[in-house]
């Protein structure tokens, strides 16, 4: 598994550039396309900083692998 982002509750942090979840990722495993963040699910670590800092709590990640 990896971060899930729900695309229903994600408003666009901080523009189409950066967002938060795309600054904070270690892995560089989200991505902005099409004016979506993306998870890469094969880079993802599901450490959960993504979900920690997404301001809309539009980011999940499967419990049972939580690191962080
Ligand atoms: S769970 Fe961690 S590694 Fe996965 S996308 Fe979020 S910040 Fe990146
Ligand atoms: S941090 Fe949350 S609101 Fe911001 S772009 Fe990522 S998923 Fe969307």
């Amino acid at each position: 598994m990896a971060a899930q982002i729900d695309l229903d509750k994600c408003n666009m942090c901080g523009g189409l550039t950066e967002p938060l979840c795309v600054e904070i990722c270690p892995d560089v495993a989200i991505r902005v396309q099409d004016g979506r963040p993306v998870v890469t699910e094969f880079l993802c670590e599901d450490c959960n900083e993504c979900g920690c800092v997404c301001p809309d709590h539009a980011i999940t990640v499967p419990l049972a692998k939580v690191t962080f």
